[in-house]
């Protein structure tokens, strides 16, 4: 095969990557570099996946990546199809049939779930499901919060648990230019929130969040953080680094509220979510146990209960422990770490490949990393698929390339071309500038599908 100056060429390569996610688009940018034929599946009929509706509307910086995502999307061997599920609309040897390699890219599309009593109850939600709210999700904005309690618990350390407690106590005003949904930002106006606690399992060095994330949230305006109880690492040893600095700036912050902010942050660490307590099916308090931290053999810190046990009244409690992956019909899948089971990329177990097909971000390595963490997992996934790429194209005569947009057509499948997505986009800028907004999104199935009918 021609070497190119990026490396191994993939001239003549037919490629279908599904999800247009930042994982996908970095591995589409690269694939269709060296030479790649491009086709970009995407369930939902907007593009950009997390960037769109997962970044906090308050993080307008993080969505500027996105402009690299339209120049790929704009390469003239790269052809997006929106509003194609892969499992529901085409299957997996609907693409294995058309295409020589096949990169999945779904992201991790479910939310991980506590297990504690009570879990079902109103007022007890996901994390997921509040970020696809205020962001205009298709699937998540019919729901509604009741934010007519004073005081809303996040259980998790993370960053999505920062960025939910950020929006809860952020002053409405400094909202109302940004892209979140109209209907989040009238509910947040009403909102009776004062007091957002956060919960961590385990000591303030454990913390997942970055420390400039909590930083940002002491800094707005009318809002206090706090930390609930003693900053230390008892039972975990000796700290350096990152984890020292986090808990030195922890240790700074003030025990208890001045009474003069408008809303309060209050960080409570070595407390696990125990039960939810309600009454008429409603969430009326959480009960943690006090935990205690100690080493494991190699080394990582974990948190085990004392049996001590108190509540918090609280209305509403989000659970914000992380993303889950799930399935795709026809892949295996590792019900453990739900991820899809691979080798560097190459899905399938050591020595059991699965052949042709390829898996990148989320759904290959879990749910953890920031955006920019998707370009090196992509890089090892496209330098598998680059190196496999003689022999797919060796074996082309078994396939039948181009057959895809007739089966969409046979199934009545309306796919959304990029220049489709490029109206909507400019739709919803309009619909924002009418509102001194970055954009107004179209937050339904029908709203987005119905703007293409527009002229
Ligand atoms: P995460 O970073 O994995 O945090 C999950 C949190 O949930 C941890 O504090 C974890 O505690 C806790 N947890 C897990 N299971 C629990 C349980 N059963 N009971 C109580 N607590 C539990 O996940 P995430 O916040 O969803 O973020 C996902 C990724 O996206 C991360 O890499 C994050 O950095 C990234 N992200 C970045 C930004 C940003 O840059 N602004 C914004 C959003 C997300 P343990 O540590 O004890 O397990």
């Amino acid at each position: 095969m021609a070497e190119s100056n990026l490396g191994p060429s993939a001239n003549g390569l037919r490629v279908a990557v599904v999800g247009a996610g930042p994982a996908g688009f970095y591995a589409t940018d690269m694939l269709a570099k060296h030479g790649a034929s491009v086709d970009l599946f995407e369930r939902l009929p907007a593009p950009f996946g997390l960037l769109r509706y997962g970044v906090a509307p308050d993080h307008q910086n993080i969505k500027r990546a996105g402009v690299a995502f339209e120049r790929t999307a704009q390469l003239a061997n790269v052809h997006y199809f929106g509003n194609v599920a892969i499992g529901r609309d085409l299957g997996v040897d609907d693409l294995l049939r058309d295409y020589d390699q096949v990169l999945f890219a779904i992201g991790a599309a479910s939310d991980r779930k506590l297990g504690i009593p009570g879990e079902q109850l109103h007022g007890s939600v996901a994390a997921t499901s509040f970020v696809g709210w205020y962001n205009g999700h298709p699937d998540f904005s019919g729901l509604s919060f009741d934010l007519g309690t004073e005081r809303a618990v996040v259980v998790g350390m993370g960053n999505v648990a920062l960025d939910v407690a950020r929006i809860l106590v952020r002053r409405t005003a400094e909202l109302g230019t940004t892209d979140i949904s109209d209907y989040a930002l009238a509910a947040l106006e009403k909102s009776a929130v004062r007091e957002v606690v956060l919960l961590g399992r385990r000591g303030p060095a454990q913390a997942a969040f970055d420390q400039g994330e909590l930083v940002d949230i002491a800094g707005l305006s009318g809002v206090e953080v706090v930390i609930d109880g003693e900053v230390s690492n008892d039972g975990a040893g000796e700290l350096s680094g990152p984890a020292r600095r986090n808990l030195d700036y922890l240790a700074s912050l003030p025990r208890a509220p001045s009474g003069n902010a408008e809303r309060v942050v209050r960080l409570r660490f070595l407390a696990s979510p125990k039960a939810l307590l309600g009454a008429a099916e409603r969430v009326t308090a959480l009960e943690v146990e006090r935990t205690a931290l100690s080493v494991r053999a190699d080394g990582s810190v974990s948190a085990r209960g004392t049996g001590i046990v108190d509540s918090i009244d609280t209305g509403l409690v989000i659970r914000s422990i992380g993303y889950q992956g799930t399935p795709i019909p026809g892949l295996p899948f590792d019900e453990q770490r739900s991820v899809i089971p691979n080798q560097a990329g190459r899905v399938g177990l050591a020595g059991e490949p699965f052949d042709r097909c390829y898996v990148v971000g989320w759904i290959k390595r879990g749910p953890v990393g920031l955006l920019g963490s998707n370009k090196q997992d992509a890089k090892e996934t496209v330098d598998c698929m680059l190196g496999d790429a003689d022999k797919a194209l060796a074996e082309r005569a078994k396939r039948t390339p181009g057959a895809v947009p007739g089966l969409l057509r046979e199934r009545g499948v309306r796919a959304v071309s990029y220049a489709d997505w490029r109206r909507l986009d400019e739709k919803e800028r309009a619909r924002g500038a009418e509102r001194g907004k970055v954009r107004e999104k179209f937050a339904s199935w029908q709203g987005l599908l119905g703007a293409l009918d527009e002229t």
